[in-house]
């Protein structure tokens, strides 16, 4: 398969005149629309409800045109409008997450990068099929609970937030574990955790070479999860269980790091990697997508998971992170998001980042 096409009618009113860059007002929603203004082209915010009020509070992030919708269910009666201003959608964890993959993939709008990568992200199965396609080194994966011979964490699918996982230090503490839907049983990896932000061009033509395209690194974080980040404060696991508290990984915010240097190899090549199998299997991967892995005192970087979209620790960078400032001067993964639209533009390629 080669890579994504996005149809002749879905693209033709975009070839003249400015692009607008449509989002839900959410997540990582103030980070795009501060980027592409910054970029001099025209946004929307998508809201549920009347336009957040915090938007007041950021006048270079808040779009110059907001559209309200009771529920995203009714998107469909935005449609006129986002076609009338020439809108891209920009998707990202919340929007698609509240709209339903399948949802999202069926609008009739033109979307930033391959709608039809949602699908394989949001099935743990066929995540797996695609990381384990590409060669990327991930947990140790257990088919039955008799298997496990370690700490194992328990992930039900689409448990978004890591809500409901069990985490288990070997075989005997499962013995009471009733499962209440399909899981998957993962080694538990012992380490640091990293969240790397990339951005597939498949314009580019300098930089890393991947495909036809170029991979960027464009920033990097961590994620504060409740209640499980502070959850060593009260002690030992036994004892945490025994109180009536179960671990959890709710995404409360971001901080920003950077990986010691001799790791960037390891990292280009999994994300490398994950563009090449994606181009194979489905048409492709554009735009920002990050891989998120713990790296093990043996400094080995195992996958946990991806997200083949905008993630919201991207946030902390809107002026440019300790990578991207290597790239290009305050360059956000808005702004990037925007460039690579300005370029498809310009050259006649917008189908190739469009679908
Ligand atoms: P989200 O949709 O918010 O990304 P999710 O429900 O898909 O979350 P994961 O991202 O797979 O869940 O995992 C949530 C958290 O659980 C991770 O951020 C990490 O802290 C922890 N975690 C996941 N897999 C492992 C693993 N194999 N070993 C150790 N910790 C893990």
């Amino acid at each position: 398969m080669g890579i994504l096409l996005a149809s002749e009618e879905r693209v033709r009113p975009l070839t003249e005149g400015p692009i607008t860059v449509a989002t839900l007002c959410s997540h990582s929603s103030l980070q795009i629309f501060h980027g592409v203004k910054a970029e001099g082209l025209p946004t929307l915010g998508i809201a549920r409800g009347a336009p957040p009020r915090y938007y007041q509070a950021f006048p270079l992030a808040c779009p110059e045109e907001f559209l309200s919708v009771p529920t995203l269910a009714e998107i469909g009666t935005l449609l006129p409008r986002l076609k009338e201003t020439h809108s891209v959608l920009v998707p990202h964890g919340s929007f698609v997450e509240y709209l339903g993959a399948t949802e999202f993939a069926a609008l009739d709008v033109p979307v930033f990068g391959n709608r039809n990568v949602l699908a394989w992200e949001s099935d743990r199965r066929k995540e797996r099929e695609w990381l384990d396609g590409a060669g990327v080194p991930m947990p140790r994966r257990y088919e039955e609970i008799d298997e496990v011979d370690g700490p194992v964490i328990v992930k039900y699918y689409g448990a978004k937030g890591g809500k409901g996982f069990v985490l288990a230090k070997n075989r005997l503490a499962l013995k009471d574990f009733h499962p209440t839907g399909p899981y998957v049983i993962q080694e538990y990896v012992l380490g640091t955790r990293y969240y790397v932000h990339f951005f597939y061009s498949p314009l580019s033509e300098t930089g890393y070479r991947v495909g036809s395209g170029s991979l960027e690194l464009l920033g990097m974080d961590r994620r504060d999860e409740a209640n499980i980040d502070e959850l060593y404060k009260l002690g030992a696991q036994e004892e945490i269980l025994r109180a009536g508290i179960r671990p959890t990984f709710v995404v409360t915010g971001n901080v920003p790091v950077v990986l010691r240097e001799s790791l960037l190899p390891q990292v280009f090549d999994i994300g490398a990697r994950i563009v090449e199998r994606s181009l194979e299997l489905f048409g492709g991967m554009v735009g920002p997508f990050c891989v998120e892995g713990i790296v093990t005192e043996e400094l080995e970087f195992k996958v946990f998971e991806i997200s083949s979209r905008i993630v919201a620790g991207t946030n902390l960078f809107p002026s440019g992170s300790a990578y991207s400032d290597m790239v290009a001067p305050r360059l956000s993964m808005g702004r990037r998001i925007a460039l690579e639209l300005k370029a498809a533009q310009r050259t006649g390629r917008l189908r190739e980042v469009l679908s």
